[in-house]
């Protein structure tokens, strides 16, 4: 499956609906093949248009979309995917995620069960989730024999999520790393400032290039068109092992707890 995922994708989340095609057309022409939308950022007809639009095949645009979290339920999740390839103008996304656990309302199995159907169906050609814990993903796995591709979790250089990744890799779990920038945090961290000199790069691109050597799929956003383009010219360098270990210092959270409690369970 990572094999297949093109390993920088172009997230929407907070571009305005209003602005999003114009981000995502220039996106494509910057060389992205992979956007992340998802039902509850209000955009995905604007990223429908943009695809479109580009005139690019369907099949060389890996999209991922995500089902809105007040709508867990088995019938509910088929009929929101559906509503979301409709405002998507496709047949088909590539990745299919249960956005958030849903603590309290207890669908989520009837969600994940409904996800494996649909894929079987051919409307979705992966499926995943994002938020979850090692403690969650080990009580999916107590009810449920399908594995998801992918988990997108919160990950940065201030919050590396290592034991959930050591997870990811022992049950064949692609690791997609959402706010991979920490929302521009990290960017004014005087180690990875001085890092991105040394490489003559800015701190953005090395940023993303650790993702990409940890084997994460980063999914920087921006609306500027420079910002774009540098977020995904990460491909022409490579940092060596002092120095990813010296990124490997600057976790602040080594147990990957800032994003949600852990623990909890579904
Ligand atoms: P991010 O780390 O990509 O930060 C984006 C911000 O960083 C921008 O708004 C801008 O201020 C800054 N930035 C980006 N590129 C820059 C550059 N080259 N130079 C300087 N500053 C730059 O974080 P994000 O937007 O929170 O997350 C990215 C994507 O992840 C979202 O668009 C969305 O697709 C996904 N996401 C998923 C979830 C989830 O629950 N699954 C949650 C949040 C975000």
């Amino acid at each position: 499956m990572g094999n297949d995922i093109p390993h920088v994708g172009f997230g929407v989340y907070r571009i305005p609906a209003s602005r999003t095609a114009e981000a995502v057309r220039i996106a494509l022409d910057a060389g992205y093949r992979h956007i992340d939308t998802a039902q509850v950022y209000g955009n995905e007809a604007e990223v429908g248009t943009a695809i479109r639009e580009s005139g690019l095949p369907r099949e060389d645009v890996f999209l991922t979309t995500k089902l809105n979290p007040q709508r867990h339920g088995y019938a509910s999740t088929g009929q929101e995917l559906d509503e979301s390839l409709r405002r998507l103008q496709t047949s088909y996304v590539d990745l299919f995620l249960l956005h958030w656990p849903s603590p309290g309302r207890d669908r989520y199995l009837e969600s994940w069960r409904a996800c494996a159907d649909l894929l079987a169906e051919g409307k979705v050609r992966a499926i995943g989730v994002s938020n979850l814990t090692v403690v969650d993903l080990a009580w999916l796995a107590e009810r449920s024999d399908t594995v998801p591709d992918v988990n997108q979790v919160e990950l940065h250089p201030g919050l590396q999520q290592a034991e959930l990744r050591r997870y990811h890799d022992a049950h064949g779990i692609v690791t997609e790393a959402w706010g991979p920038l920490a929302e521009g945090e990290s960017l004014t961290d005087p180690t990875l400032r001085a890092l991105a000199r040394k490489y003559e790069t800015t701190p953005a691109q090395l940023i993303l290039r650790w993702h990409v050597q940890l084997g994460n799929i980063p999914l920087p956003k921006s609306v500027k068109p420079a910002r774009i383009r540098e977020n995904i010219a990460v491909f022409d360098f490579r940092i060596d092992a002092e120095d990813m270990a010296r990124i490997a210092a600057l976790d602040g959270d080594p147990h990957g707890a800032r994003s949600r409690t852990r623990g909890a369970g579904l």
